[in-house]
């Protein structure tokens, strides 16, 4: 469409569509002076040229130029959000669409109804919104209710150089909606903004941009950074080596502000606390509200917990009706999500058992302030304001401070090399968070945010060498992560040929297949034909189109797997035993670790009386589920269970051998995906009660084949006597992944009852290869639950199911003939 211009001047005349009105905006003048020092403000007219001239724009820009600020009030003031359409600005963490639309809204001196954003479970936009900023999974959820999101005019994706698997998804979609619009007549624009110059990915890639956009950089002026290595790197207590260096900046080098960067919330409140410990800071003296200080030590939902632990009966956390999202998404996802390791109970249990070494030091006051993305957003504003008079700033932040929000006065960056990542564990989908060390590129931009107003200092605690080894950049979340939820997330917005949607980055085409397949023996996708050209059959396979069950599916946010089970659980009022069982299962591990020491001043007897006491807890546990066939997941629904009863206190935690922080966990996700199902089937109505009464046996048969009909292609078969070619398959199982045999590890609930099928949650290789979360599967079942991965013969032929390792099909009757032979399935619907 840019075919036809020829000149700017021209072109603003010539498309009636483009607005040609200039809207003014009333300023204050201090707000205009800082304004007119952000480097963007020199580019204003080439972007909105660019602009107007094309669909795609890309800007690139060292943070802190002012494009997340800025370039919103350029396209308001050029007219487009005087029309129908409004301004809308994606960003891949909660924190920074929420202080950016407050910064933004304080700028033009425009209120908060007209300045507004929208984050997964809150936001304040009106009918008078003009510019709104919101996580990319919000953008992605309006999509999915109107495709061509015909109540913008133009889209801005922010923070592009992250690649977050929604801002990718989003710039493809976008890539085909904007088009779209322009053939309506109802024309938008897409401008990708981007910290770092490496935009390839967007601009050379033909199937995204056809033609591809135009590229616009804007110069940062930025001043020399003296980056200083550490001569050797600490592997164990970096955060203690963090406290250290920072003590030591503030005590001995000149003024100017420090910024450390450091994992998870966790780390930042402990290292905040010492810092206030090393030097205090007198109350009353300052105009900006040091007494609001201690509120920042605790959440909102860590209080709630410390109230809560003193009441017997507690209720989940009150449901919230947005919060249902089906998208497991949104939000600066590490903060909150890496909470199933650390928010919350650290706070708590951790107290650090160092913070003696300093001592205070209340001469030099140094003024202390927390970053993190779930932190409240009038506890973030305080990073913008400056410090107290006399007291040096610190902003002990994650990397939300690496390029999404600038701080000013940074004067030294304190920076441990490492991030919290996601990684996905493809066997069982479920995703955990791991502390690894950092690309280069984040490294430098962590450095340059102490080059901003003077020459700066950077420190990093890790020597050269290891900055060496670092990757050059983070690769994009895509290649990093199993696909079936994506695939299915994109099905429900009606893609039905995911392979050719146009991916910034694509996955690896194995992985997508495999999602697909996964997808449709789950029921989640249509089954593709069986007849008819081979080609055509081929091609049909992966593009199947989503199904009813798979919508619902889709608005669960955990794994289709457990999704499944969410989706079946309604029968026999099994539901909120449903979402105990998967909430449980998504958290790694209940039971308290048999070898971490408790305290400090172990000794090797204690150690090894905790081990046992320990050890008989776990087998305690596991005779529970022994009897019921249910087995590990009994043992999982018991725990989660028993618990609760108790009020889920850290005495009964300790005194039954659990996982404390787990079980905070899993209440948490229990009141997540009770919010989740109620608001896909509201005729259900759960209401999970922390307290639940045990299941009755037809529920527990009931919930053993819910969970086989989830974890289908999970199911191994036991050897049987005849068929022991080789000793090792003694008590071991078949299944159609793998040659070798897996077992039922002795701690297993049903390591006495080795049922002929069962199912389980993965498999882990240890001294053997063990089956984790086992649970017995009545044969019969098989045929009728998972007739997709069935290959019917006559019974002569087969006179018992069989799982044929080769094919991985289970070879059984036909179904008539288990009906004829009266078998009685207490079967669910399917
Ligand atoms: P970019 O998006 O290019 O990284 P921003 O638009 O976020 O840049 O920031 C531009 C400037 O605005 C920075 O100097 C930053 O310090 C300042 N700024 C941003 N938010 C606030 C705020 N809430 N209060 C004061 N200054 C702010
Ligand atoms: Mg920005």
């Amino acid at each position: 469409e840019t075919s036809e211009e020829s000149g700017p001047a021209l072109a603003s005349s010539k498309k009636t569509s483009e607005p040609a009105i200039f809207i003014s905006v009333d300023r204050l003048p201090e707000i205009q002076d800082s304004r007119l020092r952000l480097p963007v403000l020199a580019e204003e007219q080439v972007i909105m040229e660019a602009v107007r001239e094309n669909s795609f724009v890309v800007l690139c820009g060292e943070t802190g130029s002012g494009k997340t600020t800025q370039v919103p009030q350029f396209l308001y003031e050029a007219g487009y959000a005087s029309g129908t359409g409004i301004i809308g600005v994606t960003e891949p963490r909660r924190v920074a669409a929420v202080s950016m639309s407050h910064r933004v809204a304080k700028e033009m001196n425009l209120s908060t109804r007209v300045v507004s954003y929208q984050i997964r479970y809150e936001g304040n936009v009106t009918s008078d919104t003009k510019i709104k900023f919101m996580t990319d999974g919000v953008l992605l959820k309006e999509i999915q209710k109107d495709f061509l999101l015909q109540r913008y005019s133009v889209i801005i994706i922010d923070e592009a150089h992250e690649r977050s698997v929604y801002t990718d998804i989003l710039i493809g979609l976008l890539s085909r909606i904007v088009p779209l619009r322009n053939k309506k007549g109802l024309p938008m624009k897409l401008i990708v903004m981007s910290a770092t110059l490496r935009v390839e990915d967007f601009t050379e890639n033909r199937k995204l941009f056809p033609t591809p956009p135009p590229v616009i950089k804007v110069e940062a002026r930025q001043f020399p950074v003296s980056v200083h290595f550490n001569k050797r790197t600490p592997l164990e207590d970096y955060t203690g080596e963090v406290f250290q260096k920072t003590c030591k900046i503030h005590r001995m080098l000149p003024p100017g502000g420090i910024l450390v960067f450091l994992t998870g919330q966790a780390e930042v409140h402990s290292v905040c606390r010492r810092l206030r410990r090393a030097f205090p800071f007198r109350r009353g003296n300052t105009a900006t509200g040091e007494g609001e200080e201690a509120a920042t030590d605790s959440s909102d939902e860590m209080k709630k917990f410390k109230k809560a632990k003193h009441k017997r009966t507690v209720s989940l956390p009150r449901i919230d009706l947005d919060n249902y999202s089906a998208l497991p998404v949104d939000e600066g996802d590490e903060d909150r999500l890496a909470g199933i390791d650390d928010e919350g109970s650290d706070l708590e249990l951790g107290d650090d058992a160092a913070d003696t070494e300093e001592k205070a030091d209340p001469s030099l006051p140094l003024y202390v302030l927390p970053l993190y993305s779930l932190l409240a957003p009038e506890q973030q504003a305080k990073v913008f304001r400056p410090p107290p008079h006399g007291a040096r700033l610190c902003v002990v932040a994650t990397n939300v401070a690496e390029t999404s929000l600038t701080i000013p006065g940074i004067k030294y960056v304190v920076d441990c090399g490492r991030v919290k990542k996601r990684f996905y564990d493809r066997v069982t989908g479920v995703s955990s968070f791991k502390v690894s060390w950092t690309s280069q590129a984040s490294a430098n931009q962590r450095a340059g945010r102490s080059g901003r107003t003077e020459p700066g200092h950077c420190y990093r605690l890790y020597s050269s060498a290891v900055f060496g080894d670092f990757s050059l950049f983070s690769e994009a979340e895509i290649t990093r992560r199993p696909v079936e939820d994506l695939v299915l997330q994109m099905k429900d917005l009606n893609i039905d040929k995911v392979v050719n949607f146009p991916f910034p980055t694509t996955p690896s085409a194995e992985a997508l297949v495999a999602a697909e397949q996964l997808l449709v023996s789950l029921g989640a996708l249509e089954e593709p034909p069986r007849t008819g050209r081979v080609k055509e059959m081929e091609r049909a396979r992966l593009s199947c189109p989503i199904s009813p069950l798979g919508r619902a599916m889709a608005s669960f946010p955990v794994s289709p797997r457990y999704a499944k089970m969410l989706a079946l659980g309604k029968q026999q009022d099994c539901l909120p035993y449903v979402i105990a069982v998967v909430a449980a299962m998504t958290v790694r591990e209940i039971f308290e670790d048999l070898d971490r020491p408790a305290g400090s001043e172990d000794e090797s007897s204690k150690l090894a009386q905790r081990r046992a006491r320990l050890a008989q807890m776990r087998r305690l546990w596991a005779g529970q589920g022994a009897s019921l066939l249910l087995g590990d997941l009994m043992v999982l629904l018991g725990a989660v269970g028993a618990c609760e009863f108790a009020g889920c206190t850290l005495k009964f935690c300790e005194e039954n051998g659990l996982r404390y922080k787990a079980m905070l966990e899993i209440r948490r996700l229990r009141g997540q995906l009770t919010n989740a199902v109620n608001s896909v089937c509201p005729e259900v109505g759960v209401f999970v009660d922390c307290k639940m009464a045990p299941p009755t046996e037809s529920q527990v048969v009931c919930l053993r084949q819910i969970v086989l009909a989830g974890l289908g292609d999970h199911l191994a078969r036991r050897v049987q006597q005849e068929e022991l070619l080789d000793p090792k398959w003694r008590n071991g199982y078949k299944t159609p992944l793998l040659d070798e045999p897996v077992y039922i590890h002795p701690s297993s609930a049903l390591f006495k009852t080795l049922p002929q099928f069962v199912v389980y949650q993965e498999v882990l290789e240890t001294t053997k290869m063990y089956m984790r979360g086992v649970s017995a599967v009545e044969p019969e079942w098989v045929p009728q639950l998972l007739t997709q991965y069935c290959h019917f013969g006559s019974p002569l032929e087969t006179p018992s199911p069989w799982l044929c390792a080769s094919t991985g099909r289970v070879k059984c009757h036909s179904t008539s003939t288990f009906f004829r032979c009266g078998w009685q399935l207490p079967a669910i619907e399917m």
